[in-house]
């Protein structure tokens, strides 16, 4: 017998580690944000047809300080890194970055001297969606599939350590957390640049 069967109805019983992550996946608010052609795709997302809006975010932010989502749509070259950078620096706390497309993934075709090879080499990256470009269909799939990132994600360094040492020790985490990923180490403080998947 558990303390819900003694409960009376409309009483809910949830951690607050799953009510935070709920309420942050539920309201990402994307910074306005477009490179290229990537970028149109990116647009007709958060129109009727596709409507954004569903999930609380058809209206990106113009200002980074209202942002948590960072997505790159379009070819990063050498010349906007640094921008990208500080926008990112001037996102609110916690944020995640969608690499949108194969140029922002990885450079794409474009392997030059002027393009960013990735835009992980920028700023951390937390999902990236394939594809040139990758339909509304697609982004709104790695949108998804970030929700589920965030829901799962530990709250707090002791828990995201646990996490940690559960994947150390051979634990299969399906989709890794940022706060995993790109976690402070506990002795020095470092930021572990780990790229799993
Ligand atoms: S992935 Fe394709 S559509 Fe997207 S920015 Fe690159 S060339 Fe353009």
């Amino acid at each position: 017998m558990g303390l819900e069967e003694k409960l009376p109805n409309g009483i809910v019983l949830a951690s607050v580690e799953s009510l935070v992550n709920w309420t942050r996946k539920a309201s990402l608010w994307p910074a306005t944000f477009g490179l290229a052609c990537c970028a149109i795709e990116m647009m007709t997302s958060g129109a009727p047809r596709y409507d954004l809006g569903r999930f609380g975010m058809e209206v990106f932010r113009p200002s980074p300080r209202q942002a948590d989502l960072m997505i790159v749509a379009g070819r990063v070259t050498n010349k906007m890194a640094p921008v990208l950078r500080q926008i990112y620096d001037q996102m609110a706390e916690p944020r995640w970055v969608l690499a949108m497309g194969v140029c922002a993934s990885s450079g794409g075709m474009f392997n030059n001297y002027a393009v960013v090879q990735g835009v992980d080499h920028v700023v951390p990256v937390d999902m990236y969606l394939p594809g040139c470009p990758p339909r509304p269909e697609m982004l709104i799939d790695a949108i998804l599939k970030l929700h589920q990132k965030i829901q799962e994600e530990p709250l707090g360094p002791v828990r995201a350590e646990l996490a940690a040492e559960r994947r150390a020790q051979g634990e299969k985490l399906e989709l890794l957390p940022s706060s995993v990923k790109y976690g402070k180490t506990k002795k020095s403080g470092e930021v572990q640049a780990e790229h799993v998947w």
